[in-house]
């Protein structure tokens, strides 16, 4: 049974997905007990909106490694977890030499295990949070409000785990899609699609998503065009370089002016893109049969056109490429930045004088709320508002780090009595076990590194 009146939590967690069941299983491994934590948020899994989007993307496996996963202590890390359920070595000796990626349904899996072993469900509030207020007295707090101006509950920390802004298209793309005759045939890599045999599609973009919508539409018999601005990005395998998934990275960017470490940002996350022998092979494959070619250019125009669509393409430095008849575009680029796309975000920022820079708050380094974060009562934010303090701040390594520090404050706030070690290691083992034994029974997914 959700929770359904408002109640009083030492730690409130607005936001239902990934970063949230993060906070919660971390706070219930150190030992506050569940009812001391509430979940603020629409849906009834923690893995409803990343499954949504995986799903339009056609996601199988994680691009993170084997120690992207749900249970609370690193160990067992997921390849040794599906080495245990398949009674197989393949995944150690991907793992050893950094070739695994853990598949889709195996995580979500775990995920659903720990939800409902630790009872994510019992202590969510099934409610959007509309506002949140600083209150003083009679100790400092906040407190929550939903979308009727309602108060839902008081928290004396508070994780905001929001997830990203909404979907972001080049602007010409945008006001295409608002007429009725185009709108289908311009979709974003992470929305729902499917591609026609023989149909000739534009991927616009250099990053993860581009490269999984390539593969998809050369799947389904399509041909594709890549359209990129710039030159290839760099090899790189996740959205951040490895060594910044280290604590010694994350303290050293994290002590960067904000300024450089926007910049860095914006050099790094700009589209990367992975080489997988799988898409490899799939993409020089449509290649050589005529089916995939690069262009470096933008859409400056589009139009209804015999295919479906016509777009105008020009270099940034004014070359005319001419039109192509297309049977449809997709966006692979990503979700608008800006925190005040996040309406909580905005209000706060309204509200309470919020530094904002270049659109970001311009967050503590231990990603608090500036003004409204203090020791006794916490206020931060997770994922991919995070990423100017936590670059990797919008993966499930990242989710992991901040909900750790995050919740290791809020025990040192209370002075919390912490779970014996002996008891952590027995909560650890048995989520271990019972995923396990929820993951022999999935199918098994093809590896594609
Ligand atoms: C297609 C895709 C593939 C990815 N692949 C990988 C990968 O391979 N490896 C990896 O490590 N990471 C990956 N990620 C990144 C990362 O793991 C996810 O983005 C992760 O889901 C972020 O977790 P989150 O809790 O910040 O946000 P989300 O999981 O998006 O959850 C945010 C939730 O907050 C709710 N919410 C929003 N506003 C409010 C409000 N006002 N009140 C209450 N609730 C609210 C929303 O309904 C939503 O459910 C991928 C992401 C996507 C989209």
């Amino acid at each position: 049974m959700a929770v359904t009146e408002p109640r009083d939590s030492v730690i409130g967690i607005v936001g239902d997905g990934f970063g949230s069941l993060m906070v919660y299983a971390t706070a219930v491994y150190l030992g506050f007990r569940p009812g001391q934590v509430t979940i603020f948020g629409p849906n009834e899994s923690p893995i409803d909106t990343y499954q949504q989007s995986a799903y339009d993307l056609g996601q199988t496996v994680l691009r993170s490694e084997s120690e992207s996963h749900f249970l609370p202590a690193d160990w067992p890390t997921f390849a040794e977890l599906e080495a245990w359920s398949r009674k197989s070595l393949e995944p150690l000796t991907r793992s050893v030499s950094r070739k695994y990626n853990p598949p889709v349904r195996g995580v979500l899996t775990q995920a659903t295990v720990v939800q409902r072993m630790l009872g994510w469900n019992e202590n969510k509030m099934n409610t959007r949070v509309a506002w949140i207020q600083r209150e003083a007295e009679p100790v400092p707090h906040f407190v929550l409000y939903d979308e009727d101006a309602k108060p839902i509950g008081r928290a004396k920390h508070v994780m905001l785990a929001m997830g990203h802004g909404p979907l972001s298209f080049p602007p010409v793309l945008a006001n295409a899609r608002s007429d009725p005759a185009m709108a289908d045939r311009i979709v974003q890599a992470y929305q729902a699609k499917a591609y026609a045999p023989g149909g000739r599609y534009i991927v616009v973009g250099a990053g993860i998503a581009a490269v999984n919508e390539w593969v998809n539409a050369l799947d389904a018999g399509a041909s594709v065009i890549s359209l990129l601005r710039s030159p290839e990005p760099d090899e790189q395998d996740l959205n951040a370089p490895r060594c910044l998934f280290e604590a010694y990275g994350i303290d050293a960017f994290a002590g960067l002016p904000f300024d450089e470490r926007l910049a860095f940002l914006g050099k790094i996350l700009k589209g990367t893109s992975p080489t997988r022998r799988g898409w490899a092979a799939k993409v020089g494959k449509g290649r050589a049969e005529g089916r995939f070619e690069h262009l470096m250019g933008e859409i400056d125009h589009v139009q209804s056109g015999i295919e479906g669509l016509q777009a105008h393409i020009s270099r940034r430095d004014g070359t005319d490429l001419g039109s192509l008849d297309v049977s449809g575009i997709v966006a692979a680029t990503g979700f608008q930045k800006s925190s005040l796309t996040i309406p909580i975000l905005r209000r706060l920022v309204e509200t309470y004088g919020i530094p904002v820079q270049a659109g970001r708050i311009v967050l503590e380094t231990n990603c608090g709320i500036p003004g409204l974060d203090q020791p006794d009562s916490r206020l931060c934010v997770m994922g991919i508002t995070a990423n100017d303090v936590i670059p990797h701040g919008d993966t499930i390594a990242g989710l992991k780090y901040i909900a750790r520090r995050f919740v290791a404050d809020c025990v040192e706030a209370e002075n919390l009595r912490q779970r014996p070690l002996f008891s952590r290691v027995r909560l650890q083992m048995s989520l271990a076990r019972s995923a396990s034994r929820a993951m022999a029974g999935l199918p098994r997914t093809e590896q594609l590194a």
